[in-house]
């Protein structure tokens, strides 16, 4: 099977014209060193070469059959889901409405298509909130129970955001960019500039 014929495209709302174009540049990739025209992410192919002429971002998906199953929960449990997609984006989000949602200086999101998403417990636990003032519109899910944020359909519902920390296995992709790094918390530093305890420190309460 070539790479092409391995492809599909999750953007329903491309053209048909622009799905010929880049079956088409596809076609004309397979032929070639793949690696140096592509860039991949785990299932996800972003076709470099061709977004920048047709000038919108177009995502593709590997078929199903080497799609992973990942499957994620609150912190007690009783909400659970499964996702069946492919990521598109990894993220951490410095916005201060994540500041405040997930009380901690970043959220850390991933993006998967519209239907990849299915809740195999505790769906009716789901809290929904809407932002009013730090992001107005943004939605919040959340476990009733517990108060973990769960995934949650974009305002625009056309993807899901995944916090990543529900997750209970490594989803093998790994974060891509900051975003709203504008809203930054002040008193954010890298992991990295700080000492890195195995465990807590006997002084902290936490
Ligand atoms: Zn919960
Ligand atoms: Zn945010």
């Amino acid at each position: 099977m070539t790479l092409s014929q391995q492809l599909l495209v999750q953007n329903q709302s491309v053209s048909a014209g622009l799905k010929r174009a880049l079956y088409k540049a596809l076609k004309e990739i397979d032929s070639q060193d793949v690696r140096s025209n592509l860039t991949f992410g785990p299932g996800v192919v972003y076709l470099s070469s061709e977004i920048g002429r047709i000038g919108r971002p177009v995502y593709f998906l590997v078929r199903p059959n080497t799609m992973k199953l990942i499957t994620g929960s609150c912190l007690c449990g009783k909400v659970a889901f499964e996702v069946t997609g492919v990521p598109f984006k990894f993220l951490y989000c410095h916005c201060r409405s994540c500041q405040k949602s997930t009380g901690s200086v970043h959220a850390a999101n991933m993006a998967f298509p519209e239907d990849s998403v299915r809740w195999t417990r505790g769906e009716d636990l789901i809290e929904r909130f809407v932002d009013t003032s730090e992001n107005p519109g943004f939605p919040r899910w959340f476990c009733r129970s517990c108060g973990s944020p769960v995934p949650k359909l974009s305002r625009n519902r056309q993807f899901w955001v995944v916090p990543s920390g529900l997750l209970d296995s490594d989803p093998g992709m790994r974060p891509q960019a900051n975003i709203y790094w504008a809203e930054h918390a002040p008193w954010y530093v890298s992991a990295d500039q700080i000492a890195k305890n195995e465990g807590s420190l006997v002084e902290q309460t936490d």
